[in-house]
């Protein structure tokens, strides 16, 4: 079986992690969490980075820290994954969903400010599968508005929009470092801004809201989302390497780009757009119109035949359990919906080999012609 997802670990990753057992310091006290928050936000180019246990508890605590609560209302892209909108329902917030682009299946930016109302207080981007979503626009929005920007960037680690790094434009931006992700901690996120007040509102939340002058009496409630010490020495292995990985990436994209274009009726990822050249975190397959399998089918074949897969994400506006809560009633966002059913991802792991690529080809050559 070729996986979906293998990362690469034959960095410093073993040595770092010996070097915590071998000094006690597993916990999140401990020199790797500073030295890794400190390396990656001067990575992303910003002043704060907050570690934090994963990606979702990223988004939970800047939800929290920029205080959105019930009646606000927040802009969100359809197309991408629930971590976006946890914090903002249990905060009794409204997420608002937007459309899809066909061709770069980011949020499509010109359905945005026929969206916004009295109660938008946010715009939450998504940059998706290693393409940034085109930021220009949005940032006239926030600023004729006068919203905030929240930048999930737990795709798009070292990618670029016009040449700024990607999780650099947020009033506050979160990152994934999931095996998946472009560099790993097992599980891990961070949360960067340049905003003192930000910063330390995430700090406070992460770590139970503690009050320093008086231990364990509580003023507000946080929870506890720190990242471990054994996390961040994963981490700081991982980003030693990550203009390699960045490389490794583009390759394997152009490969199979080579690979596959002659396949008949299928999308392949963009490979450039006016803004960014495709890091593709992961290599995305859409099927084209005169096909009438849908992804599913197609995906169970291809791991009878020994390749791994995914969907694509599941639409935000079509999740039952918000529909369930009366969300979305009158809300249709059809390109969403297309590439949920016609979309799924192939092996894009780091540690991916061309001929494994050559053989992934192959498979796909098959099914697909069959
Ligand atoms: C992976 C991912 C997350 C969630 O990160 P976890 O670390 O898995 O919790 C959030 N947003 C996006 C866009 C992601 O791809």
């Amino acid at each position: 079986m070729i996986p979906v997802n293998e990362p690469l670990l034959n960095g410093n990753e073993k040595k770092y992690l010996i070097e915590c057992i071998d000094s006690g310091w597993i916990s999140s006290e401990g020199p790797f969490v500073l030295e890794f928050e400190k390396r990656f936000s001067e990575f992303v180019g910003r002043k704060h980075g907050v570690a934090v246990a994963n990606g979702t508890v990223a988004i939970d605590a800047v939800i929290q820290a920029l205080d959105i609560s019930a009646g606000d209302e927040v802009i969100i892209p359809s197309f991408t994954i629930i971590s976006c909108v946890n914090a903002i329902i249990r905060a009794g917030a409204i997420p608002v969903p937007i459309d899809c682009d066909l061709s770069t299946w980011n949020m499509d930016v010109t359905q945005i400010e026929r969206m916004i109302t009295k109660k938008t207080k946010a715009i939450m981007v998504v940059h998706i599968y290693g393409l940034p979503v085109d930021m220009d626009p949005v940032l006239q929005l926030v600023e004729k508005y006068k919203l905030l920007l929240i930048e999930d960037a737990a795709e798009a680690h070292g990618q670029t929009y016009k040449g700024q790094a990607c999780g650099s434009f947020g009033d506050v931006s979160t990152f994934s470092f999931y095996p998946n992700k472009l560099i790993t901690t097992g599980e891990g996120g961070m949360v960067v801004t340049n905003s003192d007040d930000i910063a330390n509102r995430c700090r406070k939340i992460r770590n139970l809201c503690f009050v320093p002058e008086k231990r364990f009496v509580h003023e507000e409630l946080g929870s506890n989302y720190r990242m471990t010490n054994l996390q961040a020495a994963l981490g700081v292995a991982q980003l030693e390497r990550v203009n390699e990985f960045i490389e490794l990436k583009r390759l394997m994209g152009q490969t199979y780009f080579e690979l596959l274009k002659d396949i008949p009726d299928i999308q392949l990822p963009l490979n450039v757009t006016p803004y960014a050249q495709n890091l593709f975190w992961v290599y995305g397959i859409v099927l084209g119109d005169e096909r009438e399998e849908d992804a599913l089918n197609i995906m169970q074949r291809l791991a009878k035949e020994g390749v791994g897969t995914r969907p694509f994400f599941w639409p935000i506006h079509e999740q039952p359990v918000l529909r369930r809560l009366g969300l979305f009633k009158n809300l249709d966002c059809p390109n969403a919906m297309r590439i949920a059913t016609k979309g799924f991802y192939i092996p894009s792991g780091l540690a991916l080999t061309r001929e494994q690529q050559i053989v992934v080809s192959e498979v796909l050559h098959s099914v697909l012609s069959a």
